[in-house]
């Protein structure tokens, strides 16, 4: 690059958003480099990426491998989705080493993962849109004006209607059983249920095949084998892999316009700064770690756009020690998440489903949902069966099921913990075993979110402090909705059914610590750093009423790229 910029444009991590928002650039001819703190799975110039160093950098599609990726992705469950050593991990890739810490001061965790791809390496792929009236709530964009760069999105990963298996046939009975309609709608007002809109590709032509091999299959499309969680890898090249991660649909996208550079392994520790009269203070360069090396960098960029995810994004800012904000790392959602399950009888399956068992480990991980604006929404999933029973039974804030008590109102036989002879017998159900994640409306809260210890620090700065406190609405809100999937699964005939009551503190969908509006200008430029963009789940307004967020962050991402260019780079235009 001229003039002492090593590019036009920084994007600090490559996971839902950033990758979207680097092809976007990309594609208007400007240069851009992906700083991303984690490991590149499936490139071959990282042939060991979590035991060696390796190059770099990458700038081509010609270095995507698909045999490696499928060396690396192994469907072991503590291999891959581990929260300490596995591969889908905050951390570095170096796995000999411990995670990065985070403190969360009720107990919960935080699931998000590190690498080219971020946390969609193992998300479920559902891309629902958000309820319109979320937007009417907060929001300082209308939701029309989403529409068009939502359209963009479901083309470009592409989002499709899933294909239900067993566990779906068995939750579209129960939800016709309890008086739901099916809902062709896409921008949701009323309670429906629906097949997802998953950013999954239709199903593999072979699947039917007898001589189908799934190793070395040249056929394009999702096999329904499952582990779409465990990182999926099917597909005859790393840009055809069925389940669209930004590590298979937006890097090579980014890569093919020939003007993105990722260095993989670089966490970004500050973000500096420049004043002048016109603009004031200004984004100017970062500071990069190696991760394996500690080599300190310094890279300078026309403009920033930070994408390091709810809990990094706010986290960096307040590292870099930018401008003071009442909002910035306030007001995070995380749609309180919560699972409830239900064992079925063998007959009862039979005469439903005309099979004896769910199955509830094959299929894509989640293919039907049931939307209920003003509450949230809840889906049927299934898992390979360790991460399921986690989810399911592992996981609580009321302690043990046999320290509480069920109330008559109340559609489950039990709640918390499942552990002993109980939790054997289940396990052996678990072929029978139809499970529901429930995502409440969560409000915000400027009491929620994330700061910084005052004392403790790893390599990268001070240690993140999360914290989220369940208000007395929102938790009945989330009572109403997970009685709602009980009763389903009720109606559906399961003889039992168990709620876990997951701590609302449990971090998946990790949302608005940077929002729209209130940290940044309706452009998503921060309001006090010109030439700073947010671009990832942190800069949503709010919980979007309770639909997975990342479809919206990556729609938002193909707007923010559109004002980048707008405002910094008129005369780039897209190809
Ligand atoms: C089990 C599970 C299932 C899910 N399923 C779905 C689903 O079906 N649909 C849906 O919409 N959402 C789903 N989600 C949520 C989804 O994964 C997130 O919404 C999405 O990945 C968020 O995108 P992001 O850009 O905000 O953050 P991320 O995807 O986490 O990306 C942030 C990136 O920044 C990097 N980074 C962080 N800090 C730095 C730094 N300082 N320097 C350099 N790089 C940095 C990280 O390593 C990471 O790669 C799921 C989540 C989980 C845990």
């Amino acid at each position: 690059m001229d003039n002492g910029f090593d590019a036009d444009v920084i994007v600090i991590g490559a996971g839902g958003g950033g990758a979207v928002a680097a092809k976007e650039l990309g594609e208007r001819g400007l240069k851009v480099l992906i700083l991303e703190a984690g490991p590149w799975y499936g490139n071959r110039k990282w042939p060991e990426p979590n035991t060696s160093a390796g190059a770099q950098e990458s700038l081509s599609n010609e270095d995507l491998d698909i045999q490696l990726l499928k060396t690396n992705f192994t469907d072991l469950e503590d291999d891959m989705n581990d929260l300490i050593t596995g591969k889908f991990r905050w951390g570095p890739a170096d796995r000999s080493k411990g995670p990065w810490p985070r403190i969360i001061e009720k107990g919960g965790f935080v699931w998000q993962s590190a690498g080219v791809g971020g946390t969609t390496l193992l998300y479920f792929a559902n891309c629902p849109r958000a309820y319109p009236a979320a937007f009417e709530r907060e929001w300082p964009i209308s939701y029309e004006e989403m529409v068009p760069y939502y359209e963009e999105v479901e083309q470009t990963l592409p989002v499709r209607e899933a294909t239900a298996t067993s566990k779906e046939d068995l939750f579209l009975y129960g939800a016709r059983k309890m008086g739901f309609t099916y809902t062709n709608e896409i921008n949701l007002t009323k309670p429906g249920f629906r097949l997802q809109p998953n950013g999954i590709l239709g199903i593999n032509p072979m699947l039917n095949n007898p001589d189908f091999d799934l190793e070395n299959n040249q056929a394009v499309g999702c096999t329904l084998r499952g582990h779409c969680i465990n990182g999926c890898c099917i597909g005859p090249n790393v840009g055809s892999v069925a389940k669209r991660s930004t590590l298979v649909s937006y890097i090579p996208y980014a890569l093919a316009t020939g003007n993105v550079d990722i260095m993989p392994n670089s966490f970004v520790t500050a973000i500096h700064t420049g004043q002048n009269e016109e603009e004031g203070l200004f984004a100017s360069s970062v500071t990069v770690r190696n991760t394996w090396t500690g080599e300190i960098r310094e890279f300078k960029a026309k403009v920033i756009v930070l994408s390091a995810g709810s809990i990094e994004s706010p986290r960096l800012w307040l590292n870099s020690g930018l401008p003071e904000n009442e909002w910035v790392g306030k007001g995070l959602t995380t749609h309180m998440i919560d699972c409830v399950s239900g064992i079925f009888e063998e007959e009862d399956l039979m005469n439903i489903l005309g099979m004896s068992e769910v199955k509830p480990y094959a299929g894509q991980n989640s293919a039907a949902r049931m939307d209920y604006p003003g509450l949230g929404a809840f889906e049927p999933f299934g898992t390979s069966p360790g991460i399921n029973s986690t989810m399911i039974y592992g996981t609580s804030q009321k302690g043990y099921y046999f320290q509480n008590q069920t109330r008559e109102e109340e559609a489950w036989d039990r709640e918390g913990i499942i552990a002993g002879e109980l939790l054997k017998e289940f396990m052996r159900n678990y072929n029978k075993t139809l499970s529901i994640v429930v995502f409440s409306d969560d409000d915000v809260s400027q009491k929620n979110g994330v700061t910084l210890d005052p004392e403790r620090r790893d390599e990268n700065g001070y240690i993140p402090v999360i914290s989220y406190e369940i208000s007395d609405a929102d938790r009945e809100k989330r009572d109403q909705l997970v009685g709602l999937a009980a009763e389903l699964l009720k109606k559906a005939g399961a003889k039992t059914v168990s709620r876990a009551n997951w701590p609302p503190d449990v971090c998946a969908h990790i949302m608005s610590t940077m929002r729209i509006g209130f940290v940044t200008d309706t452009n998503c430029e921060a309001s006090q750093v010109k030439r700073l963009f947010i671009a990832d789940n942190s800069v949503l307004c709010n919980g979007l009423g309770g639909p997975n967020p990342t479809l919206t962050t990556q729609a938002l991402a193909v707007r923010t790229a559109e004002k980048i260019a707008e405002k910094y780079f008129p005369s780039a235009k897209k190809a």
